[in-house]
Parts: structure tokens; C-alpha cells; sequence
């Protein structure tokens, strides 16, 4: 029996260490059933920092003057995915601000040069754009997209994430998110664990959306709060009488991660860079241990890392690629997992629970 939103509120509001404990080995369990044992790399490069948006939370939202701007050249991306081909790396992730420098022909071509010349799926996750330039990107072989809906709080939406020219006060991203899976793409989602104003009961309903929506890929890593962006330097709003405001604390995220599986079981489920920001010793471990099955390590040339910063103290900033890759090897292979080969889409269970 699927869990009903009811039932996910109550595992959020569970205080009980060896129940939530019971969590975790559920949510492993399943996760072995129906996506294995593989951990899939996906190779991310942070094409552009440059971004047209105001979204509160985010360190690169275009008001924050402080930060150098910068967007990868052609052969400056070519060079990320040959490296990517080189580790044995089934996917890249094309991650950007919200670049309109970012033209559609341009990324169109980009994409064609990789399916032609590699065997990599590609992943695109740059922002709110138009059906034209999303169906071009498509056409040109793009397989997946990733577009985080954030909350599923309309009021909380708006609020961290203001609309753009002429767009109305919406929450757009979901609604593009059926599109996209429409134009045949898979498409990926997610959220924020803690943002400032979100209610365990949002928390719950995000989380019953995510089956609604029948992603093929779900992110989810804590709110981390950077002090160049209004929601980073402003104190917490109150909430109404009786609502609970999440916690952005690496546990929640970990349940957050448990009951994603529990209701998407096929579903690609990353242990995210936020959480391995929050515990480096531990994080991304415990990631895979309580859902996740995938993990997307960095491939932006070392020397643009610093910039792209979403959130304050990313990890990983300070190393190559290589160097990178050969350490999350090693610790995918201590748990007993095996580094998974191939484009690692979704996937149909491996065995019969
Ligand atoms: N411009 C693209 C990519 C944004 S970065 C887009 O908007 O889809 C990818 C994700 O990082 C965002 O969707 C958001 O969920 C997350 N993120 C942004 N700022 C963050 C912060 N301060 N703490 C934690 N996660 C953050």
C-alpha cells in the first residue's frame, strides 16, 4: 500500500528514533528491490552562472553583485564531457542559472556533438524556457530535464521565487514539467528541505506530488541560506497557529530522501551535494543508505567552481575531476555498492519484492 499523504505528515512528525530508524531500512530495502545495487554517476558541469532570476534563496540570483560571472565556452563544455566519457560516466547534467545568453541554437549543437560523438545520455537543467526552445533541445537528442518545482506552496513559491517579466505569480515549473514529459523527455524534480516558511504539512504534500507527477528523477537536499539573498539574511516569518516549520538540519533530509523512495520506488533518488556540504564525512553515504541511488559529481573545470555558488562552502571546490571521481569510487565500493555502467535511465524493478 502506498503511503498517503496523511502517512508521510505522520513520518515527518515521527520523534521516535528506532521508527524512524525502521524508515531508513524500509526505504533501503525498496531501493535495492527496485533500482539495485548500482550507484549512478552523473557528470555535472555548471555551464553558466549567469542568471536573469531573483529567486531568494539562491546565491546566483542576478542581483548579487559580488560574484564573478561566467559561462563555459564550447570547447570549454567539450572538454567536461571527454572527461566525463574518460571516468566511465553514463550521463551528463548541463546545470545553469537562468542564461538567456544561453541561446537555444548554440546548446542545440552542443547536444548533437555529444550524442554524435559519445554514448552519454544528457541531462539539461537550465530554468524556466520556452516549448520552442525546449522541443529544439529535444530534437537535437537532450534526454532529461531537471527543473526542481521547490514547494508545492503556492503563497511560499511566490514569495522565494518571483515571477519573471510578464510572467503571472505562479508556480510555473510544474506545469513545465508536464510539457517536458510530454515532449518525451524524462524529467526530474525536487525540493528544498527547510526553506524558510515551509510547514511540515507542505512538506508532506510536495512529497505526494512527487508520485502524482510520476517522476523519473527526484532531488532533494536541505536549504542551505547564503547571505548574499534576502531569505539568507532575513529572520524567519511566522508561520500560522499549529503548522511546524521544517527543519533544514541533515536528518529531515535524510527522511525527506527515505519517503521519496518509499513513494517513487523506480525513481532516480541522488544523494546530493547539499547533503555531503552539510556532513562531508558522511553524507552522501548515508544518502545512499536511506533511498538515494545515484550521485552527481562535479565536472566544471576547477578554476569556475567558486562561482558557482548556489549555496556558501560547496564541497568539492578544490578538487580535479579525476581526483574527485577516485574518492567516490572508493566509498560507493566500502558500502558494497558497485558504480553503476551505462545511461542508468529509469529503471523497471530488478526483483519481485
Ligand atoms: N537555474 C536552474 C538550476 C538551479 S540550481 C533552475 O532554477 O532550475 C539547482 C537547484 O539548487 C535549485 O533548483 C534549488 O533547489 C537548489 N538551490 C538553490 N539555492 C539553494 C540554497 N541556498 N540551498 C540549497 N539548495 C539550493
Amino acid at each position: 500500500m502506498p503511503l498517503s499523504e496523511k502517512e508521510i505528515l505522520q513520518w515527518l512528525q515521527e520523534t521516535d528514533e528506532a521508527r524512524i530508524q525502521e524508515l531508513y531500512d524500509a526505504a533501503d530495502r525498496v531501493r535495492r528491490e527496485y533500482v539495485g545495487d548500482a550507484v549512478h554517476f552523473r557528470g555535472r558541469i555548471e555551464v553558466s552562472n549567469i542568471c536573469s532570476r531573483q529567486c531568494g534563496y539562491c546565491g546566483i540570483r542576478a542581483s548579487n553583485d559580488t560574484l564573478r560571472r561566467y559561462r563555459l565556452t564550447r570547447e570549454e563544455i567539450l572538454v567536461c564531457v571527454a572527461q566525463a566519457v574518460k571516468l566511465g560516466y553514463g550521463t551528463v547534467v548541463m546545470q545553469a542559472g537562468e542564461d538567456y545568453g544561453i541561446e537555444a541554437p548554440w546548446m542545440a549543437e552542443i547536444i548533437r556533438t555529444v550524442k554524435r560523438e559519445t554514448p552519454l545520455a544528457v541531462t539539461l537543467s537550465l530554468g524556466e524556457r520556452s516549448d520552442e526552445e525546449l522541443q529544439t533541445w529535444r530534437k537535437a537528442g537532450a534526454d532529461r530535464y531537471l527543473l526542481r518545482f521547490e514547494t508545492s506552496d503556492p503563497e511560499l513559491y511566490v514569495s522565494i521565487h518571483p515571477p519573471a517579466p510578464g510572467q503571472t505569480p505562479n508556480n510555473h515549473r510544474i506545469e513545465q514539467l508536464i510539457r517536458l514529459r510530454d515532449m518525451g523527455y524524462e524529467i526530474g524534480s525536487g525540493v528544498m528541505v527547510g526553506i524558510p516558511g515551509q510547514t511540515l504539512r507542505s512538506l508532506a504534500r510536495d512529497i505526494a506530488l512527487f508520485r502524482a507527477l510520476n517522476l523519473d528523477m527526484l532531488g532533494v537536499g536541505p536549504y542551505l541560506p547564503h547571505p548574499e539573498t534576502p531569505l539568507g539574511s532575513r529572520s524567519v516569518r511566522p508561520l500560522p497557529p499549529g503548522e511546524v516549520q521544517v527543519s533544514n538540519a541533515e536528518e529531515m533530509t535524510y527522511r525527506v530522501v527515505a519517503l521519496t523512495r518509499m513513494v517513487c520506488p523506480e525513481a532516480n533518488i541522488p544523494s546530493t551535494t547539499a547533503l555531503a556540504t552539510l556532513n562531508a564525512a558522511h553524507g552522501r553515504e548515508l544518502g545512499l543508505q536511506r533511498g538515494a541511488n545515484v550521485i552527481m559529481p562535479n565536472l566544471t573545470p576547477a578554476c569556475y567552481r567558486p562561482y558557482y555558488e548556489i549555496y556558501p562552502a560547496k564541497v568539492c571546490i578544490g578538487e580535479t575531476s579525476e581526483q574527485h571521481f577516485e574518492k567516490l569510487r572508493k566509498r560507493v565500493e566500502a558500502m558494497g555498492r558497485r558504480v553503476g555502467t551505462g545511461p542508468g535511465g529509469r529503471t523497471r524493478r530488478v526483483s519481485s519484492p
